[in-house]
C-alpha cells in the first residue's frame, strides 16, 4: 500500500453488509486491532488469526482506556513498526473522536490513513425507513451530540428548533427529556414526528415513534438502551410508508 503505519477504519453502524470494501481489505492485511465495544461481532472475526486484537472499551461509565491512553497506545504500536487498525463504530470522522486520534498521530509524526464508514445517522436512519432529507419537507439535516465532555449538551436550540430541517441526535438517550423540552420551547411544535432506533441496522434493531413531545415517555415505557439514535423531524412521518427492514 504505501507508508501508513495506523488506518482508522469505520466499521459502520452494526450490519455486517455495511463495512467498506477498502475497509476489509486493510482489516485483512492488519497486524494489530484496536476496536471500539460498538464494532458488530462479524467483522471482528474478519480480523486475521495472527492478529493481535485490543479492546478499547467506551461504554457510557465503563471506560476501558481513557482517550489519552488509546492516543498513546496507537502511537506506540505504530512505532513498533506494527501496521496498525483503529477499527470505529460508523465513521471514524462523526462523533467517534477519531479527529483526536489523527491528531495524535499527525503530532508523532505517524503516516495514517482514514477509511470512512457508514455512519450511523446514513445507516440506521435508512434501516428504519427515515430518509433524513426530502424535497418537501427537509432541506437540511444536522447531526448533533446529546452528551458533551462534561454533562449534558448545550446545543444552539433556536437554530435547531426549524420546521424545515432534520435534526439527528447521537448519544441523546439520557439527555432526551431535556432535548424535547428544549426544542419545544424554542418553538419547535410539540407534534413534530420523532423517533428513537435501538441498535439500528442490526438484528435486534427496535423503533419507537411518536411526537417529540411523547417520545421521552415512550422510550422510557419501551426501556430502550444504548446504542440508539434519535431522529427528529417531518421526515420521520414517511416511515410509516417506508418500514422495508425486518430484523
Ligand atoms: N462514529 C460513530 C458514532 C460514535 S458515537 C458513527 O459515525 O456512527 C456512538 C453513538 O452513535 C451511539 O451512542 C448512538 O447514538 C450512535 N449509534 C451508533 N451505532 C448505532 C446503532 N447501530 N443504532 C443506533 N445508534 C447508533
Amino acid at each position: 500500500m504505501n507508508a501508513a503505519r495506523v488506518w482508522l477504519v469505520g466499521a459502520g453502524p452494526g450490519d455486517p453488509g455495511l463495512l467498506t470494501l477498502k475497509a476489509a481489505r486493510v482489516l485483512a492485511r492488519a497486524e494489530v486491532v484496536v476496536h471500539d465495544h460498538l464494532v458488530a461481532p462479524e467483522i471482528l472475526a474478519m480480523v486475521p488469526r495472527r492478529a493481535e486484537l485490543i479492546y478499547a472499551g467506551k461504554q457510557r461509565g465503563r471506560h476501558t482506556l481513557t482517550q489519552d491512553k488509546i492516543n498513546a497506545l496507537l502511537v506506540r504500536l505504530a512505532r513498533r513498526g506494527k501496521r496498525v487498525v483503529r477499527l470505529k463504530g460508523g465513521d471514524p470522522f462523526i462523533f467517534g473522536r477519531g479527529g483526536e486520534e489523527a491528531q495524535a498521530l499527525a503530532r508523532a509524526g505517524i503516516r495514517f490513513e482514514v477509511v470512512p464508514g457508514v455512519t450511523a445517522a446514513a445507516g440506521v436512519a435508512a434501516y428504519a425507513g427515515i430518509p433524513l432529507t426530502h424535497r418537501d419537507l427537509a432541506q437540511a439535516c444536522v447531526l448533533v451530540t446529546g452528551s458533551r465532555r462534561r454533562g449534558a449538551a448545550e446545543l444552539d436550540w433556536k437554530a435547531l428548533a426549524r420546521p424545515d430541517q432534520t435534526i439527528v441526535v447521537y448519544m441523546g438517550l439520557p439527555g432526551l427529556e431535556r432535548i424535547s423540552r428544549e426544542l419545544i420551547a424554542h418553538g419547535l411544535s410539540p407534534r413534530t414526528p420523532a423517533a428513537i432506533i435501538q441498535q439500528g441496522t442490526t438484528a435486534t434493531q427496535r423503533v419507537v415513534a411518536g411526537t417529540l413531545a411523547a417520545l421521552p415517555r415512550l422510550a422510557v415505557e419501551a426501556q430502550l438502551r444504548a446504542p440508539t439514535l434519535i431522529v427528529i423531524g417531518r421526515v420521520v412521518r414517511l416511515r410509516n410508508a417506508l418500514d422495508w427492514f425486518v430484523p
